[in-house]
């Protein structure tokens, strides 16, 4: 049995500006906001929705697909 569970999530680097985007965009409220801004990976669907709307590229996957 394979298990293929990620719990990496993406990941918000040190490049975030805090603008909030990610945080309304996110469908699954994986996102807190802080400082810095973070994903919370139990609840991170992997998505990519974070990723396409940073206007930063603050948002990186974690684990190659
Ligand atoms: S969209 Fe990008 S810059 Fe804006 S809060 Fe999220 S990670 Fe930070
Ligand atoms: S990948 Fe999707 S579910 Fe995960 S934090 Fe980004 S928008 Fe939310």
């Amino acid at each position: 049995m394979e298990m293929t569970f990620n719990e990496a999530g993406p990941k918000i680097t040190g490049k975030c500006g805090k603008c909030g985007k990610c945080y309304k965009k996110c469908s699954f409220k994986a996102i807190e906001k802080g400082n810095p801004y973070r994903v919370r990976s139990n609840r991170c669907d992997d998505c990519g929705d974070c990723i396409s709307v940073c206007p930063v590229g603050a948002i990186e996957l974690s684990s190659p697909f």
